[in-house]
């Protein structure tokens, strides 16, 4: 069994807006899940720390992490339509890309065999310059990026939120050593993934996009998971793995239109694991979304179920 960290802080309740579907009672669900389970006295639990500006300016613009710092000390407000800051955001979304970055590093360091990071604001929407989809700094782009950096020469990031990750496409579209996968219901928000965005210059061939039509559901996901992502994967030989955990692919997520069953999340993440132990790249997931907060809680359990196992 390997050892498994749950990263979470309060710090992340801080970041909140009313009646807003990404909200603090995603978390508040999966902690009361988590509570609630005996796997609570199994996982190790991990407290993010603050990411610098110089690390989050690994993938972003120092002069859009700035400009995100000043907005939410003059009070916040609506960065676009759908993404909303508030007075803490930019200290929430430092912590949110430093969970990450020290479940990289516990785990880098042997102290962790795999870690789930229940941080927010998610991050696979946000671009270098722009903050959109309720994503502020992209986690997960972030955490790539300084894998390369801490001298991981292949990251492989795995991404099944039900929505394209434009951002972290765009982060490594011409980039040979970070290779991103992705499965999404299309077209859709953000219209973005098309099966020919492939990669482009070194990069061509190393961003693999699976588009699915809505009512997609187990029968037409869980295969792409099980053929295809292994066998993309063992081309590649990851030496890390990066999970955009994205549960608004559930059937009973109110945003979007897939219909994959929490069955259909176990033989995902089961597969996720089973590849990445087979090429010996430790994995790390990231929350993405999840706005139906009973799937949603019920679904980290399992994905923790599953790294558990
Ligand atoms: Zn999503």
């Amino acid at each position: 069994m390997k050892t498994v960290g749950f990263v979470y802080d309060d710090v992340y309740l801080k970041h909140d807006y009313p009646d807003h579907p990404e909200n603090k009672g995603r978390l508040l669900s999966i902690v009361e899940h988590l509570t609630n389970s005996p796997l609570k006295d199994k996982v190790v639990y991990v407290k993010p720390r603050r990411a610098t500006p110089a690390e989050v300016a690994l993938n972003h613009d120092p002069a859009y992490i700035q400009e995100i710092k000043e907005f939410c000390d003059a009070g916040g407000g609506f960065l676009d339509p759908d993404t909303y800051a508030t007075p803490h955001t930019y200290e929430v979304a430092l912590h949110a890309v430093g969970g990450v970055l020290e479940a990289i590093d516990r785990v880098l360091e042997g102290e962790l065999g795999r870690a789930f990071c229940a941080v927010r604001p998610p991050g696979h929407h946000a671009e270098r310059a722009r903050a959109m989809g309720f994503c502020i700094f992209n986690n997960v782009a972030v955490g790539a990026h300084y894998l390369r950096k801490r001298g991981i020469g292949r990251v492989f990031i795995v991404d099944f939120d039900a929505h394209h990750g434009n951002g972290t496409q765009r982060s490594f579209y011409e980039d040979d050593t970070v290779f991103y996968f992705s499965t999404h219901q299309y077209p859709f928000y953000p219209g973005t993934g098309s099966a020919d965005e492939r990669g482009a210059g070194r990069g061509y061939g190393y961003t693999l996009n699976v588009p699915l039509p809505a009512g997609a559901g187990d029968k037409e996901v869980v295969p792409v998971y099980e053929k295809l992502l292994p066998e993309v994967m063992e081309r590649f030989a990851p030496e890390f793995v990066l999970v955009s955990a994205g549960y608004d692919l559930h059937a009973d997520d109110p945003l979007t239109h897939l219909n994959v069953t929490n069955e259909g999340v176990r033989r995902i993440v089961r597969s996720i694991l089973g590849v990445s132990d087979e090429l010996r790249a430790p994995v790390v997931f990231a929350l993405e979304g999840g706005y139906n907060l009973r799937a949603l809680g019920e679904c980290v359990l399992i994905t923790l179920e599953e790294m558990l196992a």
